[in-house]
């Protein structure tokens, strides 16, 4: 199976879906991850944009060797991805053709953050194009299944989840240890790197107890068309 991951920023693939990536990896699954930015506008203090953006892509190659996923960078505005949306949504597509992806995740529709809506709101348009003859390109492409996941570390949204993918403690450890790479959490939210660690602890435990397992990651299904049995059959084999 083939998973595609549309990130906004470097840390949301973690966020979204760490512990997933390393079952589906491990299990001999492909994962690729297309950064949109490089969160180059959370820079704080005496560091510049740019050496946010340099440190950013460092970080977020190191999640992708550790986590075992192959990556690509868009090279999108942070902070402006609702105003390139025409080229995002070509460049989105341009990612589908060439990985051609069995399943895609992106963000929530209704996320707080507005790269996070943007990419919401329009993933699951771009995976319906991406199977027509639009756009130019030799091929089309379209994935079974679309995905939202969720980036909510105040966890004050509501996120309507239908599905969960199960995970193991072991799977959620290495969630965890491919946080630690990206250094820019330590400062970026209100509370501590130690609470987020365990907000996210908190979220796989909660996901999980929906479904009657010990941890899990949600997810809310975008597809622009009704699934069909062989769509639910790759969806039941990415959630298991
Ligand atoms: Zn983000």
């Amino acid at each position: 199976m083939k998973v595609l991951i549309v990130a906004a920023h470097p840390d949301d693939e973690v966020i979204i879906c760490g512990a997933t990536i390393d079952k589906l990896v491990k299990r001999g699954d492909q994962v690729h991850v297309a950064y949109c930015s490089l969160n180059e506008e959370a820079y704080f203090g005496s560091e510049t944009s740019e050496n946010r953006a340099k440190r950013t892509m460092i970080e977020a190659k190191s999640s992708a060797n550790f986590l075992k996923f192959s990556c690509s960078f868009l090279g999108f505005k942070d902070m402006h991805l609702e105003e390139s949306i025409g080229l995002l949504i070509k460049s989105v597509i341009k990612e589908i053709r060439a990985f051609e992806p069995d399943i895609i995740i992106s963000h929530y529709s209704r996320d707080k953050h507005i790269d996070h809506r943007t990419l919401g709101n329009m993933v699951a348009e771009a995976n319906f194009q991406s199977g027509c003859n639009l756009c130019g390109g030799d091929k089309a492409w379209k994935a079974k299944v679309v995905l939202q996941g969720e980036v909510d570390l105040e966890m004050t949204n509501s996120f309507n989840f239908q599905v969960v993918s199960t995970v193991s403690e072991e799977n959620i450890k290495n969630k965890l240890e491919a946080f630690k790479f990206y250094e820019s959490v330590k400062e970026e939210h209100s509370t501590t790197q130690e609470w987020l660690f365990k907000k996210l602890e908190i979220v796989a435990s909660l996901r999980g107890k929906a479904v009657e397992k010990t941890h899990g990651e949600a997810f809310i299904i975008d597809n622009y068309s009704p699934l069909s049995g062989d769509e639910l059959e790759i969806l039941s084999k990415f959630l298991n």
